[in-house]
């Protein structure tokens, strides 16, 4: 059953290490052995799903971010794996706020999480069922697993200051020093711990450690940390606990309560593998988890060059002014890349192309903008838009056609290939806007445009012939001057008799829409900014933003926010989200028609 609406005919998917993994494991499953995976409907305990039926979704994935920022373009990829292999395997994914940590979470960030996800295609609920959860629901049955290992002599309350902790954790050469409190019984373990939930010791006082080997060369398997004492409301369970679940602690009982079956996570957890086995392999010997436990699986994160991606990062990057917002379509936050005008499909595909790997990647812009054209070549409306503009006169209008405000009427079809969008409409004047770059006074070799004595094609409507130009007291060229060749309008008989090499774009000035156009360049200056020893801001690039006065053809004056246009020769154009307005239109340049990036 397809999870998404958006993305249900792309091609068949390519293969990958992933891929290979969950087949095998689909090929395993109800073969003798195997145990069987009972879902009780909602997230839960080993008795919980003992007593429902077994599990109809071939395998579970989540998404499970932390509601603690906005999503970025790296996100996208976990969610478009997680939801994608969910899809393919006939399996179901979830969404799951990752909400243990109180501190720096809040409603905004859930609610923006929520609307991005949607926005990218996916959907939690399947079969009319919602699968979307939060972790802090869960705090219950972390406390009681906690309780169970201490009661198993597998967790200690660890009463060393931080400084001691850090001094006898070792290091890569040396082997870890036990605690003085390592060797409490359970039953003082207990105590404490209960002490601690009650709030009768301060912040930081003492933590509730793993009991596992001080010496392991996984420095991860030293005793990790699994509950800190910490009085801050929490944005769902308010002044409830002031102890909290640690990451590495509360993410793989997640994962156990919400029966996931694959939990794919990046490259950097790969050393976290072993105590996420070892700590549910715990639960369940004690009958607090349902076998067949998750597993986890790590792959290479997605990065983007040019820009930075860690949520610190762009908060600095915000909070500091150096962009406008979260938004901001120089970012690449996902409400920022749908604001610069990128789509759902265009990052979809471009996560699928960039395959699933077990080592990070580095994207670059152009291969983004190259989904983005595929994605909208053959459904964007096409339109004139003049950004440069310098005033064309064409001197013989009322000669020719008895009168200075006589109008012809134009007319090109909005796209090709595609006539169902229709045509649109525009009228020629005696006065058209046209790019400042499409006439030269003293033409240098091979161009064909406007310079005096050539001749050229007004798109869509007349041959001209330029005849000079005017300039103001500085020798900048206020007008450019040119005379209408009689009977070479586009689309009449005869019309080609006049041979020309080009043909340019033009709005009239009589009935052109004013509109701000914002042009976006890279954000920063090398490709890597945050990786060396530099600090990232002094690379940011000074001119990553130009606005412009530009002149558009009538069809685009009432066009709604966040449609997308080719600008004929410019490239790729869509009303901004935010700013556009029928009387005051604002767009975002895309990407152009080729790959600029390069150059
Ligand atoms: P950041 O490091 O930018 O703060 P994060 O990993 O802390 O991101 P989470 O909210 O914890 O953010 O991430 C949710 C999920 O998205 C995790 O499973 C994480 O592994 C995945 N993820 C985050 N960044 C990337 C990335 N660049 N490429 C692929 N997956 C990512
Ligand atoms: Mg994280």
């Amino acid at each position: 059953m397809p999870q998404t609406t958006a993305d249900a005919n792309k091609p068949a998917p390519s293969n990958n290490f992933l891929r290979t993994i969950i087949e095998r494991d689909l090929a395993q499953q109800g073969q003798p052995g195997q145990p069987e995976r009972h879902f009780a409907g909602t997230p839960g305990d080993a008795a919980h799903h003992a007593a429902g039926p077994l599990d109809a979704a071939k395998i579970r994935t989540r998404f499970p971010p932390e509601p603690n920022g906005y999503l970025h373009i790296g996100h996208a990829k976990s969610i478009c794996l997680n939801f994608g292999m969910a899809r393919d395997y006939g399996g179901i994914c979830h969404l799951r706020f990752d909400d243990t940590n109180p501190e720096k979470e809040e409603q905004e960030y859930v609610d923006a999480i929520r609307e991005m996800v949607s926005w990218l295609g996916w959907d939690w609920n399947q079969s009319g069922t919602s699968h979307l959860f939060y972790a802090s629901n869960y705090f219950d049955f972390m406390y009681r697993a906690a309780e169970h290992l201490i009661e198993a002599g597998l967790a200690y309350v660890d009463e060393q200051t931080p400084d001691e902790m850090r001094a006898n954790r070792g290091d890569f050469s040396r082997p870890g020093v036990n605690s003085p409190f390592r060797e409490r019984t359970p039953a003082e373990n207990l105590a404490r711990f209960r002490e601690m939930k009650d709030g009768q010791h301060a912040d930081g006082a003492m933590i509730l450690r793993a009991k596992i080997d001080m010496a392991s060369p996984n420095i991860n398997l030293r005793d990790p940390a699994l509950y800190r004492i910490r009085r801050a409301t929490h944005h769902n369970t308010g002044d409830q606990w002031c102890i909290y679940p640690m990451y590495t602690f509360a993410h793989p009982i997640e994962d156990a309560l919400e029966r996931i079956t694959h939990s794919l996570c990046t490259l950097e957890f790969e050393d976290q593998r072993p105590f996420y086995d070892w700590l549910l392999g715990h639960l369940a010997n004690g009958g607090l988890l349902a076998h067949p436990l998750p597993h986890q699986y790590e792959f290479g994160r997605l990065n983007l060059t040019y820009v930075v991606t860690s949520k610190r990062k762009l908060r600095q990057l915000v909070d500091e002014g150096h962009v406008s917002g979260w938004d901001d379509p120089r970012l690449p936050t996902l409400v920022g890349m749908r604001r610069r005008g990128y789509t759902p499909a265009s990052i979809r595909n471009m996560v699928e192309a960039t395959g699933v790997t077990k080592s990070n990647a580095w994207l670059e812009y152009s291969v983004l903008d190259g989904c983005l054209r595929a994605d909208l070549e053959g459904k964007a409306a096409r339109a004139c838009a003049v950004l440069d503009p310098v005033k064309l006169k064409l001197t013989n209008w009322a000669e020719l056609f008895g009168s200075l405000s006589h109008v012809e009427t134009s007319s090109a079809p909005a796209h090709p290939q595609v006539p169902e969008l229709g045509q649109r409409e525009f009228q020629l004047g005696h006065e058209v806007w046209i790019e400042r770059e499409d006439f030269m006074e003293e033409p240098v070799k091979g161009y064909h445009r406007l310079y005096p004595g050539n001749k050229t094609r007004l798109k869509y409507g007349y041959v001209i012939e330029c005849t000079g130009c005017e300039k103001d007291a500085d020798g900048k060229i206020t007008a450019v001057l040119a005379t209408v060749v009689p009977d070479t309008k586009s689309g009449t008989p005869g019309a080609d008799a006049v041979k020309v090499k080009s043909a340019i774009t033009w709005v009239s000035v009589h009935e052109a829409v004013e509109a701000e156009v914002r042009l976006y360049d890279r954000l920063f200056t090398e490709a890597q900014p945050d990786s060396g020893d530099a600090d990232f801001l002094s690379f940011i690039n000074p001119n990553s933003r130009k606005v412009v006065t530009a002149y558009l053809e009538p069809s685009l004056a009432g066009v709604a926010a966040e449609t997308h246009f080719q600008f004929e020769r410019h490239g790729y154009f869509v009303a901004d989200r935010h700013d556009h307005q029928a009387e005051k239109p604002v767009f975002n340049k895309i990407t152009g028609l080729k790959d600029g990036w390069t150059k």
